[in-house]
């Protein structure tokens, strides 16, 4: 019998406020351990949260970058469980009313485009964190994250394999740092996301049972931790036995997820609305308002490259992938004369140079002077090799091409009278190669690029060099 795997992921995403979702406090990663708290985080007895209206902004962006309805009217809900880094002894989240439903987002599958859907986001606020690592018989308590805004994204369960999901986290996260609202770090625990896996025999319309991963923080994590769980599932089954319904952890260490606890004792959470907090009402002005907000979002960037700066849909998808590394081309774009040679270039040459593409606006190489080089090229002022030598002059001081071509005399020699001469001197310096070439050793024309360029200290032409070069030596 075959299998096949059904996917379900819960993403949480940490909005980018400067506050928390319902306190003044600071969200800053890094700092000292309880340092950004204050009685709201502390869940100290008779103070009221404040609803962060930034927090609603962003949310709201996320929905509607990602095609989500919007409902006009939410509910905070109070979700109940005791946890050391939970002072409340609720988180407060959304429930039966959250903010964003309906929505889906489109992935490249393998085979095609593949649409998934996205059941609902809705918003809550982070835990704290138990810290071990002070000593061997205590667990110390961390509070500076409790408090700080999250999206939870839910999916239906609508991904097939290990490579989609990870499609789907990536396509989320491009989303979320384009419109801003999320810096996307994984590291720092700013997306990590929760994976729901069944398997089934391949035709049965009914889904499995599930287990979910928690807290997978890495790309390589989601892919690992989904297949091994798919084939610990299938194995299961293929020996006749049953999948527990239950949470599990991924041990990236082993490469094996194995169970934390099971759903039975951790779901009775007592969901109910939270009496501290006014529902959340979206007005129709506000909304608009946030539309109109949104910048232009990757899939309409990639398309939009593609018709108008006829470059391929791999390199506009690259492109398109970071906004700063878009709007990058696109300004590069704007001055060169060629927008393929400017996208080639941007690909090839200059991502090499950056560890970061969401930094690319502190390149020393600003768009414009790239463009400058490049129509320099163009124009066949200078040939490829010298404009990747003024390429990392350009990077390590602050001229720009036109000054270096100007001072260090690099125009290309494209006359071809100049280069003839040259290659005449070169084929009376070198008899033996001469012969040898006329007698059919042709890999030696090489070698003459090669002593032309030298003389011309890589100026000259190529194309005209290989040209007359042949022509020169193949007549006696
Ligand atoms: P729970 O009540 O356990 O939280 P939900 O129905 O809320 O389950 O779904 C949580 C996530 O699990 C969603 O992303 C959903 O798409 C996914 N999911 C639900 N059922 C399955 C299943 N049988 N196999 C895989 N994923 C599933
Ligand atoms: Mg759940």
């Amino acid at each position: 019998m075959e299998y096949e795997a059904v996917i379900g992921l819960e993403v949480h995403a940490q909005l980018a406020t400067e506050s928390k979702i319902f306190s003044s406090s600071s969200t800053k990663f890094g700092s000292y351990p309880n340092s950004q708290v204050n009685p709201v985080c502390l869940g100290m007895p008779g103070v009221l949260p404040v609803f962060n209206e930034r927090v609603l902004e962003y949310a709201i962006k996320a929905g509607l970058a990602t095609s989500c309805e919007i409902a006009r009217k939410s509910r905070f809900a109070r979700k109940n469980y005791f946890y050391p880094d939970l002072p409340k002894g609720y988180q407060i989240s959304q429930y039966d009313e959250p903010l964003c439903i309906r929505g889906h987002l489109e992935i490249d599958s393998g085979n095609g485009k593949k649409k998934i859907r996205i059941t609902r986001i809705h918003l809550e606020e982070d835990a704290g964190k138990l810290v071990h690592e002070y000593s061997d018989f205590e667990s110390h308590v961390d509070l500076n994250r409790a408090g700080v805004p999250l999206v939870e994204i839910v999916s239906e369960p609508d991904i097939s394999t290990a490579e989609e999901a990870v499609e789907y986290v990536k396509k989320l996260r491009t989303i979320l740092k384009y419109i801003e609202v999320c810096d996307g770090n994984m590291e720092e625990g700013s997306l990590r996301c929760d994976a729901n896996v069944s398997v089934r025999p391949v035709g049965q319309s009914e889904l499995g049972t599930k287990t979910e991963i928690k807290n997978l923080n890495s790309f390589r994590f989601i892919q690992r931790a989904i297949e091994y769980e798919t084939k610990r599932q299938e194995a299961v089954l293929r020996s006749g036995g049953k999948v527990v319904q239950e949470t599990r952890l991924f041990d990236s260490q082993r490469g094996v997820t194995f169970a934390m606890r099971s759903k039975e004792e951790a779901h009775d959470y007592r969901y109910f609305p939270d009496p501290d907090l006014l529902p959340v009402v979206v007005e129709e002005d506000h909304l608009k308002k946030v539309r109109l907000s949104l910048p232009e979002l990757p899939d309409e960037k990639l398309s939009r490259f593609v018709d108008e700066f006829s470059i391929s849909k791999d390199d506009a998808e690259t492109l398109s992938s970071s906004r700063p590394l878009a709007e990058y081309f696109e300004e590069c774009a704007k001055h060169a004369n060629d927008k393929k040679a400017a996208s080639n270039w941007i690909l090839n040459e200059l991502l090499r140079e950056v560890e970061n593409e969401d930094r690319i606006a502190e390149f020393p190489v600003r768009p414009e002077n790239l463009a400058e080089l490049l129509n320099l090229i163009g124009e066949g002022k200078i040939n490829r090799k010298t404009a990747k030598e003024i390429f990392s002059e350009m990077i390590n001081g602050d001229k720009r091409a036109g000054e270096i071509v100007a001072e260090k005399g690099l125009t290309q020699i494209t006359d071809e009278d100049e280069i003839s001469s040259i290659i005449a001197e070169i084929i009376k310096a070198n008899p033996k190669e001469v012969e040898r070439y006329r007698n059919g050793d042709t890999k030696l024309l090489g070698f003459f690029v090669g002593q032309v360029m030298k003389a011309t200290r890589g100026k000259a032409d190529p194309a005209i060099v290989n040209q007359t070069l042949r022509k020169s030596l193949e007549e006696k």
